[in-house]
């Protein structure tokens, strides 16, 4: 017997609704040599119902629309707009779909998994706040939402558009009562590179991270009673360059469908890099604004609804698209990748971070003595102007 093939494993961004429809429960997504989830099949149990090829994206591609309105919005509550990697305006989405009775799917980080819940309740919504930056598991999220749904139930999905691109093939017809957001992406590290990461990090148990300090990328770690172990800037993060330098994404996201201005959430939402120079922006930038595109007529119907919740003033797109590749174009493939890949085949994460771009390694290797050096460092943030430009360097 052949074996059975879902789609170009290449293209698969692992949304899991192959896992959720096969009626014989006989797809697991199962880590490969280098940590990435694809779907591994149990062919004794297959029965041939090709149901898992007919709702993979990758095979029949969504429709997507164009952005009707874009804004430039942060919530008006300056504590969710602080805790919030932008401007707040997921969570305060979520926050108003669950205030009236509805139930909300995104994305929560616990012991270092990222993964998809369904939420009910505002103190769990909490947990949602703040950008992840690695794949986020579904799990059987998608079976539940239609389960909510036709029992019609108000649904909020939160997810990469690959993710919701899963969702929506998975549920196959529309439903009024569904509502998906899609947050712009560069691309997605597997969970375990960044535990690798992580342990460039410290060798203490860490039970949770975060990744920003509103604009600025900033790796923090934390103990399970929520103490702080690490704090490493990007500049002196060895796993926050290899992310934000793309050289450590799934195989899929240099090859993503879902970067480009037509998109397939209701409504969008992303950092609004570049906001206010090509254009005068008169608002506080640097405590995280969003962009946010409304792309479809349940879109504005929302955006109407929670409008009065933020600040907002309407942009153009091309402004929108001009610093923020995922509204352009999909990551590009640098040299160091097929590096990366073969070390983590080889040895392992550690080494596959380190030694994939080794020119970085030493730049960063010299950032970090400089910052453990304390009797210097602390010399040197004091100089007035330049010490603080110098603490931002290294
Ligand atoms: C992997 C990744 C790459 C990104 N790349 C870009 C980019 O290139 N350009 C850009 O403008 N914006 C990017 N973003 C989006 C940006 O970081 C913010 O998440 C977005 O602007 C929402 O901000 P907020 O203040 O509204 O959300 P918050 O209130 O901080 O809430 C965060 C939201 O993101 C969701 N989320 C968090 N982690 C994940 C995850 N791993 N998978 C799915 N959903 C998740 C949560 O469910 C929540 O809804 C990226 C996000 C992720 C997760
Ligand atoms: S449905 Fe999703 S997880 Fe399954 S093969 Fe297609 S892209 Fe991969
Ligand atoms: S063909 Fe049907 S039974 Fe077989 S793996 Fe796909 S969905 Fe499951
Ligand atoms: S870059 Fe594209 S394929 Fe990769 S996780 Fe983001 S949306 Fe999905």
């Amino acid at each position: 017997m052949t074996k059975r093939v879902i789609t170009d494993l290449q293209k698969c961004c692992a949304c899991f609704a192959c896992f959720n429809v096969c009626p014989k429960e006989c797809i697991e997504l199962k880590k490969n040599e280098n940590g990435a989830m694809y779907p591994q099949i149990d062919e004794k149990k297959c029965i041939n119902c090709k149901l898992c090829e007919k709702v993979c994206p990758v095979n029949s591609p969504v429709k997507k629309f164009y952005s009707k309105n874009v804004y430039a919005a942060y919530s008006k509550d300056s504590s969710i707009r602080e805790k919030s990697t932008s401007g707040g305006v997921s969570f305060e989405v979520a926050k108003y779909i669950i205030e009236n009775k509805g139930i909300v799917y995104a994305t929560v980080m616990e012991h270092l998994e990222a993964k998809f819940i369904r939420i009910t309740d505002l103190d769990t919504l909490l947990k949602i706040q703040g950008s992840k930056y690695i794949h986020s598991h579904i799990y059987d999220c998608m079976k539940l939402i239609k389960k909510d749904l036709l029992l019609n139930d108000k649904v909020l999905f939160i997810g990469t558009p690959c993710q919701v691109a899963g969702l929506i093939s998975f549920l196959g017809k529309k439903y009024d009562n569904l509502i998906t957001m899609d947050i712009l992406c560069h691309g997605t590290p597997s969970q375990d590179s960044l535990k690798y990461g992580i342990k460039l990090e410290t060798s203490k148990l860490v039970d949770s991270c975060s990744f920003r300090d509103n604009n600025k990328y900033c790796l923090k770690t934390y103990d399970s009673d929520g103490n702080l172990i690490t704090e490493t800037p990007y500049r002196a993060s060895y796993w926050l360059n290899a992310f934000l330098e793309g050289r450590i994404f799934r195989e899929n996201c240099y090859h993503c469908q879902y970067s480009e201005e037509n998109r397939c959430g209701d409504i969008s939402v992303g950092d609004f890099w570049g906001l206010g120079k090509v254009k005068p922006y008169n608002g506080n930038i640097e405590k995280g604004v969003n962009v946010v595109l409304i792309n479809t007529d349940k879109g504005i119907y929302y955006w109407q609804v929670i409008k009065d919740f933020f600040i907002y003033q309407e942009r153009d797109l091309e402004e929108a698209k001009r610093e923020n590749h995922p509204l352009r174009r999909a990551a590009i493939k640098p040299k160091s990748y097929e590096k990366y890949i073969s070390l983590y085949k080889e040895n392992n994460g550690k080494d596959a971070i380190l030694y994939s771009n080794i020119k970085k390694t030493i730049y960063i290797f010299f950032r970090r003595i400089i910052r453990k050096n304390k009797p210097f460092y602390n010399v040197i943030i004091r100089i007035p102007k330049i010490g603080k430009k110098f603490m931002d360097y290294v």
